[in-house]
């Protein structure tokens, strides 16, 4: 027996009206705007690669995420509070339907599901993860800010950032991410890890 078409397509089709065509839509599935976000992902307590890709797969389970890239890992000196293990280190790059505070909050909720203790600031975690760019959109808020305020000043971002992405334009800064590391001189200890040697 043939099944009678779909509302929509009825709608859709030959006399229909534009009250019909446009009341066709309301019967597709709902579709949230597309974000681009990159994502930078750090650990360096316990097993740091395996928590760095638990990041990944728990961050892909969220609805209506898609990866559209991945860099390798590195091996990071740490910066600023510098009496503490070495990092992993990378970046990924994905499509969201979610907002950035709804993404953010999915993100702390990721980090304390894989067992991230608050110490301080820059200090030692199992995984942390951060919002570096959110499409081009400059956000500033108690819970967030975006870009990240410290992209420019750390290889261990720029350079996973430039392996996937180097013609992304810093929407505040107006510089390429291939510029803003070749403008960071000083060597901060960033080595990637070949495939064969992930520790
Ligand atoms: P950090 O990553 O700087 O070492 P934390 O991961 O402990 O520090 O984050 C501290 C706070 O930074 C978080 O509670 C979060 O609300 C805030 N924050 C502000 N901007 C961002 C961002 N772009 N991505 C992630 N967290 C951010
Ligand atoms: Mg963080």
């Amino acid at each position: 027996m043939k099944l009678p078409a779909p509302a929509y397509r009825q709608a859709q089709g030959g006399a229909s009206s534009r009250l019909a065509r446009d009341r066709s839509w309301s019967l597709l599935p709902p579709r949230g705007m597309r974000h681009i976000a990159y994502i930078g992902i750090g650990s360096n307590v316990g097993n740091k690669a395996h928590q760095c890709e638990q990041g990944i797969s728990e961050i892909l389970k969220l609805d209506r995420h898609r990866l559209l890239a991945r860099s390798s890992l590195y091996k990071t000196q740490p910066i600023g509070y510098t009496e503490q293990d070495w990092f992993i280190n990378l970046v990924i790059k994905l499509e969201t339907e979610m907002d950035a505070p709804t993404l953010l909050c999915s993100l702390k909720k990721i980090e304390s599901r894989l067992g991230r203790v608050k110490t301080h600031r820059w200090g030692p975690r199992t995984i942390d993860l951060d919002i570096l760019f959110f499409n081009d959109d400059r956000i500033q808020t108690d819970e967030l800010t975006v870009p990240h305020p410290l992209i420019q000043d750390r290889q261990f971002v720029l350079v996973p950032l430039a392996e996937i992405d180097p013609d992304f334009t810093h929407p505040v800064l107006r510089k390429t991410v291939q510029q803003l590391l070749e403008q960071l001189r000083e060597e901060q200890g960033v080595e990637r890890v070949p495939r064969s040697r992930v520790p």
